[in-house]
């Protein structure tokens, strides 16, 4: 279950243990992260949040996915694992359930790069933003991902397709129509589409080690990388540090991409999800984030078939075809802090 370091040092330095144990309280959030050792079983707290307005997997459907998602952790991460599986708790509810009051200038450090869809001084910071981020990303990284990267006469013109793209895709992901007659963000869920608030709960969650929700992280900010750019502000899946567990990380992984059925995904998807294989593509898209998790590998850009290059673009049955078609052999680094 959870795991436990034991430092040699200490045990040689018998004297000295005290004054350790008070240097590694005080310094543990710090400190780098340690390797998991391989050779044992993990046991994952599980919580579903559940946004009622949004489609979601069944008990059955879920349950599935949580034993791919364990056979598939085993052959591309090398870990064991057992999911452990908490009662389902509604969106709203977490949402008021999340007292953030005692990391009030954390949360407002995040908010710093929330942008306000409504300020046009957002809308240059976040042009700005994204020319700065084309202009230091690699040829062969933007050739790999951006549609049609060779008909743009310059990175000015790159950067300022890629803005206009942003903003006006990520406004038809925020107005789209739910179950209940609201738009997605609707002013009672509005926060649960940003990226502080899932930030915070990640560092402050108590209960489980890893969220899946079926809503979706969708918002206007700068500080992010490349391919949440190209998807307009999507983000699918993180793991951050976490200020309680001994693993020091919590994840989520957002399931809307995969389940909408709104014109706005289908057409984005490019290729249609399977009926059948939908529990196995949101498996293995957890698997990345497990990587982060458990191997604390960092993400990659540029390797062929890898389990931890994020998708680059709402086409999720892609990512999924091309990592089930081959695995990828290159060294991945390792994080020393979330
Ligand atoms: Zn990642
Ligand atoms: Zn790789």
């Amino acid at each position: 279950m959870d795991y436990s370091h034991t430092e040699k040092a200490m045990k040689v330095h018998r004297i000295f243990l005290p004054l350790l144990i008070i240097f590694s309280c005080a310094t543990l959030k710090d400190a780098p992260l340690k390797d998991l050792p391989a050779d044992r079983e993990y046991v994952i707290s599980v919580q579903r949040v559940i946004d009622s307005r949004l489609p979601s997997l069944t008990e059955a459907q879920f349950q599935d996915m949580l034993d791919r998602l364990q056979g598939y952790i085993r052959e591309y991460l090398g870990y064991r694992v057992s999911f452990y599986l908490m009662g389902n708790q509604d969106l709203l509810m977490f949402s008021k359930s999340m007292d953030f009051s005692e990391s009030a200038e954390t949360m407002k450090a995040l908010k710093n790069d929330l942008l306000d869809m409504d300020s046009p001084a957002d809308h240059q910071r976040l042009r700005d933003y994204i020319f700065k981020l084309v202009s230091r990303t690699e040829t062969k990284v933007l050739r790999r991902y951006v549609k049609d990267y060779d008909t743009f006469e310059s990175r000015e013109k790159l950067a300022d397709h890629l803005y206009r793209q942003y903003v006006v895709k990520l406004k038809r992901i925020q107005n789209i129509t739910t179950a209940d007659g609201t738009p997605l963000n609707a002013p009672a869920y509005a926060e649960t589409l940003t990226y502080p608030f899932w930030d915070m709960a990640l560092m402050h969650l108590k209960n489980a080690h890893f969220i899946f929700t079926n809503t979706v992280m969708a918002d206007m900010e700068v500080n992010i990388p490349i391919y949440v750019v190209l998807r307009y502000g999507v983000t699918t899946g993180m793991v951050e540090k976490n200020l309680y567990n001994s693993y020091r990380a919590a994840g989520i992984l957002f399931t809307y991409p995969f389940l909408s059925a709104d014109g706005f995904f289908v057409s984005e998807r490019g290729e249609a999800i399977p009926p059948e294989e939908l529990t196995d593509v949101i498996a293995l898209y957890a698997t990345h984030e497990f990587g982060h998790f458990l191997n604390h590998y960092k993400d990659y850009y540029d390797h062929d078939n890898c389990i931890m290059v994020a998708a680059m673009d709402l086409n999720y049955y892609q990512w999924y075809r091309l990592r089930k078609e081959k695995k990828c052999d290159l060294k991945h680094e390792k994080l020393k802090q979330f």
